[in-house]
């Protein structure tokens, strides 16, 4: 029997199969701990995947890798660091951690990522005022790569490093590369809704096999090498558990499938909407691969029928027990933030107010995903 009204996630956990096994193999070698053989093939896992010759560290949580990122680039109190200011507040966050000041910078356009104009203006004007930023970070929102090869230019001339965001990115590639490779040092996330789960992780990765050792260090409470508890350096218990890395292994194993499955909604989505005014999508360019992590759409009020806004079609999908959720809130609009410097031109406070996420879930059923599309559909008749 079809249940007509069941919910419809925005994207939710989808299980591959193999998962199980490697939890099962956990608990039957008692290695209930952060590390182990999982965490240990999982991060070979990764580094096989992303190639590139990286290194990886898989962690307690995306914020834990960027935490470290930070540390480990040498970020102090009352420094500064750019960061894209459309992102989720995770990006941020431990920035103030460290106690040093973000930087907020505003969106380009077309794929809604850090504008490479504003990102030399922000250098400028901090450099300008004797602050030279201390990193930058480019945030692949929803999986659409950023303008890297400017961007690392950009890092280059001014001798700024890189910590690439790619939590939403992981499958998405940009010139042939895959995401999460091109940083000084890259984070991913393996939250309960990014493209791949382990309920909770995270990982930091790096071409640079000692800054993923130091990762590795720090992560576990920075103990010297002593037959007794012995530190030199402040730690951090940021290490992922042997059982989240099993649910990981078995998540690699369908990953790319996840990839066509989200690509294949976005297209479905595109299809049938994009011929309906005031209906746009994030745009795909020269040289981008995006994982469509969630298919995100632009309402523009003033040319829809019936001036359908992202909050009415919100509210319609949620009477049919559909979720959807407005795109990620700027920084710079935060109240949390409202003293950090921005550059910009007001373009991310517009995507804010346009956006809405729709639901991307690899495991929803062609039915399902019907049922979304139709309901958009009636508000435009
Ligand atoms: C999810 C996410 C993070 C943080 O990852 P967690 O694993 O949830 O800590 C960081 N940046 C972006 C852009 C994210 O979407």
């Amino acid at each position: 029997m079809i249940e007509l009204n069941k919910k419809i996630w925005l994207s939710s956990p989808h299980m591959g199969g193999k998962e199980k096994d490697f939890v099962d193999d956990a608990f039957a070698t008692n290695w209930i701990a952060p590390l182990g053989p999982n965490v240990n093939g999982f991060e070979t896992d990764i580094a096989s995947y992303l190639g590139e010759g990286v290194h990886v560290a898989v962690l307690s949580s995306g914020t834990a890798a960027i935490h470290l990122a930070l540390i480990l680039l040498g970020v102090q109190k009352d420094d500064e660091v750019i960061c894209q200011s459309m992102t989720f507040s995770a990006s941020a966050n431990p920035i103030i951690y460290q106690g040093a000041t973000p930087v907020f910078v505003d969106s380009e356009k077309d794929t809604w990522n850090i504008s490479v104009d504003f990102l030399e203006e922000a250098i400028k004007g901090r450099i300008k005022k004797g602050k030279k930023p201390k990193a930058i970070i480019p945030v692949h929102l929803y999986g659409m790569p950023c303008q890297m090869n400017e961007i690392l230019k950009m890092a280059a001339e001014y001798g700024i490093p890189v910590i690439e965001d790619a939590a939403e990115a992981l499958g998405s590639e940009y010139f042939g590369k895959k995401a999460g490779t091109f940083g000084n040092i890259s984070i991913l996330s393996f939250n309960g809704n990014k493209i791949i789960t382990t309920s909770g992780g995270g990982a930091i990765v790096s071409k640079n096999k000692d800054i993923v050792s130091s990762a590795r260090f720090l992560a576990t409470q920075a103990r010297d090498s002593a037959p007794h508890y012995q530190h030199s350096q402040i730690g951090y218990n940021y290490r992922m558990s042997n059982i989240c890395a099993g649910i990981g292994r078995g998540q690699m194993t369908v990953l790319n499938d996840r990839v066509k499955k989200r690509r294949e909604i976005f297209f479905a989505y595109k299809e049938r909407l994009q011929h309906y005014p005031g209906i746009s999508f994030q745009a795909e360019l020269n040289g981008m691969y995006s994982n469509r992590w969630l298919t995100t759409i632009l309402l523009d009020k003033e040319q829809t029928p019936g001036a359908i806004n992202n909050e009415k079609l919100r509210l319609a999908l949620e009477l049919d027990n559909i979720e959807s959720r407005p795109l990620w809130k700027p920084m710079h609009m935060q109240p949390v933030f409202k003293d950090a410097p921005f550059y910009g031109n007001g373009t991310s406070d517009q995507l804010f107010n346009k956006g809405l996420c729709l639901p991307s879930g690899s495991n929803m059923t062609e039915e399902e995903l019907e049922r979304v599309i139709k309901k958009v559909l009636y508000l435009f008749s």
